[in-house]
């Protein structure tokens, strides 16, 4: 048989990638299911983005390019992040990836050492514990509270922080919680961590778009211009322009990452797709109407979600300041029992049953490190967001 290496053992496969496969999986077999674990927008990729695609095929583009990615998308994404977010850079400190994700783990592989410590707060996204662990890190992870508006404060990172830490991670608006960090806490953070010349900061941007009530986001780099050359901005046009399966991303920070990320990339997969490295440009340099659309649909849908999961008996739903998934408090539901007299242990009792008797699929706050929770996707139609959330109180009505 074969025997398989530490590396793939230590990483658990990743939950909403799991969570996906199960949905597929079910309705194949013909339950019909209420998808609400989506992580990626229901739109189409823009018409526009997709003509430059087919222009940049016919146009002979379909050759390698510089496994930093083409110099044009790299001077778009250095005028991107000037125009949108007052950061300065040039292309040389720019480096493209397929997908926001593998530059976070190229940029954990370029940069740490055996024990070197990540700090991750929860909730978070599922990638960033595992993928600290997949380059020999250690995860640190740093629980942040409902009633800190699931923000790192600055007293616990100061406590987090040990003479190993590398990284901290900051995402704004976060996956899960839609949480949005304000100029002055961004500000609280750097404040310690300038005290801490060791630690790196890796801002992952990538729903910076999706801000609700007329706020709008502010970059860490931007806040705290002091520690831009330890800061490492991540972002990409998965979730902006509808553009997932295209996989790019990109990576702004200090030149000598850049070259280290580049030299890891050139070994791995050379470079991006060349054609959706042609509509990534179009994306970052064209109209921009789409994203503005994209948010009124997001907000209109969180709205509702929000007040659907809110009217639920034992579901307290605190509305999320950005990102596109509700992640509603289920204290009041743990400890009850089923008709069939099975207790409810967690919420991953509860995702299971929902699932099993509701034939809705959402994720449970213990894949994001934060419990007892639900992440509800509102990335979906306001229909979906309907009849998934009364799929739900029927559920949850049953319970003793
Ligand atoms: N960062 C966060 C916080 C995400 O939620 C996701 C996708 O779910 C990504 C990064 C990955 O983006 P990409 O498609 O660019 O790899």
């Amino acid at each position: 048989s074969i025997s398989i290496a530490h590396r793939p053992a230590s990483v658990r496969p990743s939950p909403s990638i799991a969570a996906k496969a199960l949905v597929t999986k079910l309705r194949a077999e013909g339950r019909r299911i209420i998808d609400l674990t989506v992580g990626e927008p229901d739109f189409v990729t823009p018409r526009s983005i997709m003509d430059a695609a087919q222009a940049a095929m016919r146009a002979g583009d379909t050759h390698y390019t510089a496994s930093n990615g083409t110099k044009s998308l790299r001077q778009a994404a250095a005028n991107k992040l000037m125009r949108e977010n007052g950061l300065s850079y040039t292309p040389d400190d720019i480096v493209i990836g397929s997908g926001a994700k593998q530059l976070i783990q190229t940029a954990l592989a370029a940069t740490l050492n055996p024990g070197d410590e990540v700090i991750v707060p929860a909730p978070y996204w599922v990638s960033y514990p595992d993928l600290a662990t997949l380059s020999d890190g250690v995860p640190v992870v740093v629980a942040c509270t409902e009633e800190a508006g699931f923000k790192l404060l600055p007293s616990q990172i100061e406590a987090a922080i040990t003479s190993r830490t590398k990284w901290l991670v900051l995402n704004s608006p976060n996956n899960p919680s839609g949480a949005v960090y304000s100029i002055a806490e961004l500000t609280a953070l750097g404040e310690v961590l300038a005290r801490h010349p060791q630690v790196l900061v890796m801002t992952d941007e990538i729903y910076e778009h999706f801000i609700y009530d007329g706020e709008r986001a502010i970059s860490f780099g931007r806040a705290v211009p002091a520690l831009l050359e330890r800061t490492l901005t991540i972002n990409g046009v998965s979730k902006a322009y509808a553009m997932t399966g295209w996989r790019i991303g990109y990576a702004a920070g200090p030149r000598v990452l850049a070259q280290a990320m580049t030299s890891l990339l050139s070994q791995s997969t050379t470079c991006p797709s060349s054609i959706s490295q042609a509509a990534a440009l179009s994306a970052l340099s064209g109209d921009q109407t789409f994203v503005v659309e994209a948010r009124r649909a997001y907000q209109t849908r969180r709205d509702r979600a929000v007040s659907l999961l809110d009217a639920i008996p034992g579901i307290a739903c605190r509305r999320p300041e950005g990102a596109f998934y509700a992640y509603p408090n289920v204290a009041g539901l743990i400890g009850r029992r089923t008709p069939d007299g099975t207790w409810i242990e967690s919420d991953l009792d509860l995702s299971q049953l929902l699932l099993r008797e509701g034939g809705v699929s959402v994720m449970d706050g213990t894949s994001y490190g934060l419990s007892p929770y639900l992440r509800v996707s509102f990335a979906t139609s306001l229909e979906t967001i309907e009849t998934g959330c009364a799929a739900i109180a029927r559920v949850v009505a049953t319970l003793d």
